[in-house]
């Protein structure tokens, strides 16, 4: 996940500029570039203030459903290749009115919507809230075949005991 570790930095002062600062991702690296007359002191706290605007952008482009419906086609790819029409969402968004339900599916318009709440689990779990999700547009009930499907993936026993623990913590209903 993006942020959670500090990346190697690599600061490039450039005479040309004055008081403009940017920053940029190269593979695992930050490149920041700042004016030469920067002070260390200056040129520290921009540094510190680049990467946390850096990794504000990535979270928002990491949680946004452009990512989700990118993430849905790795997981039919991987999962539900044989149905390359049928498991594909028309849509597919982040939405806060779940109320108690971590993903819903309506098969008529293809539209899948997963709740915000589940944007702060770990990867696989999302993954797994999705793939559910995406299971349902081929089979819409849970039956002994939905589940097969979904058994597919390698943690889905795990996330549905995670999200059973969440669930409890919380008070919610069951996930569906
Ligand atoms: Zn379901």
């Amino acid at each position: 996940m993006a942020g959670t570790r500090k990346p190697v930095v690599e600061v490039r002062r450039s005479q040309r500029r004055r008081r403009t600062v940017s920053a940029y991702r190269d593979g695992e690296r930050v490149v920041v570039l700042i004016p030469d007359q920067f002070s260390r002191a200056e040129e520290s706290e921009w540094v510190d203030r680049m990467l946390a605007r850096l990794a504000a952008r990535e979270g928002r482009l990491a949680r946004s459903d452009a990512e989700l419906l990118a993430r849905a086609n790795r997981l039919i790819d991987l999962y539900l290749a044989e149905y390359p029409t049928k498991a594909v969402p028309a849509s597919v968004r982040w939405v806060t009115n779940q109320n108690g339900r971590w993903g819903s599916c309506t098969p008529a318009d293809r539209s899948i919507r997963i709740s915000h709440r589940v944007q702060e689990m770990p990867e696989w779990v999302i993954d797994y809230v999705l793939l559910h999700e995406l299971a349902h547009l081929i089979v819409p009930s849970h039956n002994a075949r939905f589940w097969a499907l979904v058994g597919r993936y390698p943690k889905a026993e795990r996330a549905r005991g995670y999200l059973e623990g969440v669930a409890a913590a919380s008070c919610a209903p069951l996930p569906t």
